[in-house]
């Protein structure tokens, strides 16, 4: 498998102390992305693991796994590597180790993720198919597609939202989306705007004025709560 950084930190990303690998590679190019250095497939500075010596690694780590914590797979797009890494969640899941996929929703096996992971978190950056077209290069299509069969199922799911300044600020645009459907067993966080990441584009960078006020994220908050979709702050 190809990592590109590897960490703990906590709650963040699944509940707990957590041990989480950025694996290489992504098939959006979203434009404000802090990670810009894990989009492309192949990275001279990314490292290639074997699936077992990765689960080793895991196994090796259980002392650090307090409070709920175990291991979460993010990027890139962690399910690009799918092969892979749903044959270590696989070996994961015998160990009753607790697993964490953090996904932008793309991937066409994200019912056999859902079967293997404890903790999942999907990415959501836009409502308007032809926004998320300009603003990540991809069409939205899939990552709906994937979110409704969550919700369908009734299995938990962590929907993340970004919120940039004159990208997606409209709370009531993504409830109108959410409301269709039993949203009984998923959160929802939003993630204000930053940028730490700024620096790995090289001049690149295509974002300008995204911060958002506190009010703004107070709002997501409660123009979602108001419609009885539970939110939530990490
Ligand atoms: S999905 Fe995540 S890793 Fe991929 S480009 Fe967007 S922000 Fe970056």
């Amino acid at each position: 498998m190809k990592i590109l950084q590897k960490g703990f930190n906590y709650s963040q990303d699944g509940p707990g102390n957590r041990l989480v690998y950025h694996l290489q590679g992504c098939n959006f190019a979203c434009k404000w992305c802090s990670n810009a250095d894990s989009i492309p497939l192949n990275n001279p500075n990314a490292k290639e693991v074997s699936v077992s010596d990765l689960f080793n690694e895991i196994l090796r780590s259980r002392m650090m796994f307090f409070d709920g914590g175990r291991v979460t797979f993010t990027g890139g797009e962690a399910t690009l590597q799918s092969d892979e890494l749903l044959e270590l969640l696989v070996m994961l899941k015998k160990e009753r180790i607790n697993t964490c996929v953090e996904t932008n929703g793309t991937s066409p096996r994200f019912d056999e993720f859902c079967e293997l992971v404890d903790y999942l978190i999907v990415d959501m950056k836009h409502y308007d198919n032809e926004l998320h077209i300009k603003w990540v290069g991809k069409p939205i299509d899939s990552v709906r597609k994937n979110i409704e069969s969550a919700f369908s199922s009734g299995r938990q799911i962590h929907i993340r939202i970004p919120v940039i300044n004159g990208v997606n600020v409209n709370p009531e645009a993504f409830v109108e989306y959410f409301s269709r459907f039993n949203t009984s067993n998923a959160v929802f966080e939003f993630l204000a705007y930053h940028e730490y990441g700024k620096d790995k584009w090289q001049g690149k960078y295509q974002i300008e004025n995204g911060f958002v006020s506190d009010e703004i994220i107070r709002k997501f908050h409660t123009v979602f709560r108001g419609n009885g979709l539970e939110t939530i702050s990490t």
